[in-house]
């Protein structure tokens, strides 16, 4: 039998776990790598460290909020296929800095993707949106009031921790939509964390049983300001200390852990209730940023998604032609017939999303040749390039009367016309298989 005694001396036990400085540097960078690897495995190096990026915001958010609040021993590390994490030691952390240093992750990231996502419909830097979309959905799903995310966090920290039934409901409840999340999604990841969750909630309903306890047992007594809990209350709980645990795995460690957070249960004040209000109005209002951000940047993602598809057309000969059409958010933004090779080969058409025509011409062995008309936007023919085997030859424009056709010099030919001769053939975006 583990006595009272030996349970406070592993408490005071000194310098627990401090690991030095490089240490925590190596940690980041080998679990930097390892997330790496394990990234490429299925998405691009652009994608992985566009990920790394938003996963380092989120953290450092987190780390200035515990370093601003005197956590000890901090890390930041890489979870590789899970994410990122900031571990540290808090002692005396009342609710309302918890719930701080849980929102402090998500909203740099919510703000920072939706200025980027501004920046791209500007720029149009494919990348920016990337950065964009993940940066608000990753951060506004961790933003969901569910256990342990970080909303989920941030909810136990302001609300659920005023009582140890409620508690466990929340927690019950969040290992329940993770799990149906995991199915739904096919996600081991999602799986693991609702079994996480599962032990978490477990631990958390036998630590509110012993807190209670000690309530019961301090019964209105005034909460000694020490960092520990002071011995005769752990000599009056010890009996609880191990609940729901086998005997033979009750080591003085584990009490003194499970004295900790008991401790830290009673000591640590929750927040008031109008800092309750101001903290819950911030919490609904990045949150609903984060969605309103998620949506805004999947719609442009959307419109600007382009899928292409093939299809047979039999010509006047009776021959099979494989043709090529380009769908950019279910409007047909091209039309192309292909060679046996997959290489435009034949005529071909653009036209805007709004079914505008844009140009049409014809492709020999994936080079343009022949004459290409390019439209304003009333549909008339704004110029005219012949073109040799992807080489602009003449450009041409209409005549004032609309008929007939002025020659453009060389030397006059717009930028447009001057720099579109091609260096590579080009061809049908899908895997081609010819017929
Ligand atoms: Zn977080």
């Amino acid at each position: 039998m583990i006595s009272a005694a030996e349970v406070e001396a592993e408490l005071n036990q000194p310098g627990r776990s401090k690991r030095t400085h490089d240490q925590n540097i190596l940690l980041l960078a080998l679990s930097l790598v390892a997330f790496y690897a394990a990234g490429l495995i299925s998405a691009t190096w652009i994608s992985v460290t566009v990920l790394v990026a938003v996963l380092l915001i989120h953290e450092a958010g987190h780390w200035v909020g515990m370093k601003y609040f005197g956590y000890s021993d901090l890390r930041v590390f890489f979870i590789p296929f899970f994410g990122a994490a900031v571990s540290g030691n808090e002692t005396k952390v009342s609710g309302e800095r918890r719930a701080v240093v849980s929102l402090l992750g998500p909203v740099p990231g919510v703000f920072i993707g939706i200025g980027c996502g501004f920046i791209y419909l500007k720029w149009r830097q494919p990348v920016l949106l990337q950065f964009a979309i993940t940066s608000v959905l990753l951060n506004g799903f961790n933003l969901l009031p569910i256990y342990p995310l970080d909303g989920g966090q941030f909810m136990q920290a302001v609300v659920f921790s005023r009582h140890p039934f409620v508690e466990t409901v929340f927690k019950v409840v969040a290992v329940l939509i993770l799990t149906g999340l995991a199915l739904q999604l096919s996600s081991i990841q999602l799986g693991i964390l609702a079994f996480v969750t599962l032990l978490l909630t477990r631990e958390g309903y036998f630590q509110g049983r012993i807190t209670r306890r000690l309530r019961d047992i301090m019964n209105g007594r005034q909460i000694p300001e020490t960092e520990h809990m002071p011995v005769e209350y752990i000599e009056a709980i010890l009996p609880d200390l191990g609940a729901g645990v086998p005997e033979k795995k009750v080591k003085v460690k584990f009490l003194a852990n499970r004295t900790r957070s008991v401790w830290r249960r009673i000591a640590q004040p929750i927040p008031s209730f109008r800092s309750s209000v101001v903290l819950l109005a911030v919490y609904v209002g990045i949150f609903i940023l984060g969605i309103a951000g998620s949506i805004v940047f999947l719609g442009v993602n959307k419109a600007l998604s382009e899928k292409a598809v093939i299809t047979h057309e039999i010509t006047f000969e009776g021959q099979s032609v494989a043709v090529e059409e380009i769908y950019r958010n279910q409007h047909k933004i091209s039309r192309a017939h292909l060679n046996d090779h997959g290489l435009y080969d034949g005529f071909s058409t653009a036209w805007t999303m709004k079914g505008i025509k844009l140009e049409d011409g014809s492709w020999h062995n994936g080079y343009r040749d022949g004459p290409w008309h390019y439209y304003n936007a009333d549909g008339m023919v704004a110029y005219i390039v012949t073109f040799e085997n992807g080489r602009p030859v003449k450009d041409q424009i209409p005549q004032d009367d609309g008929y007939g056709l002025i020659d453009v010099p060389p030397d006059q030919w717009p930028f447009s016309v001057k720099h579109s001769s091609q260096n590579s053939p080009q061809g049908t975006k899908v895997k081609f298989q010819g017929n």
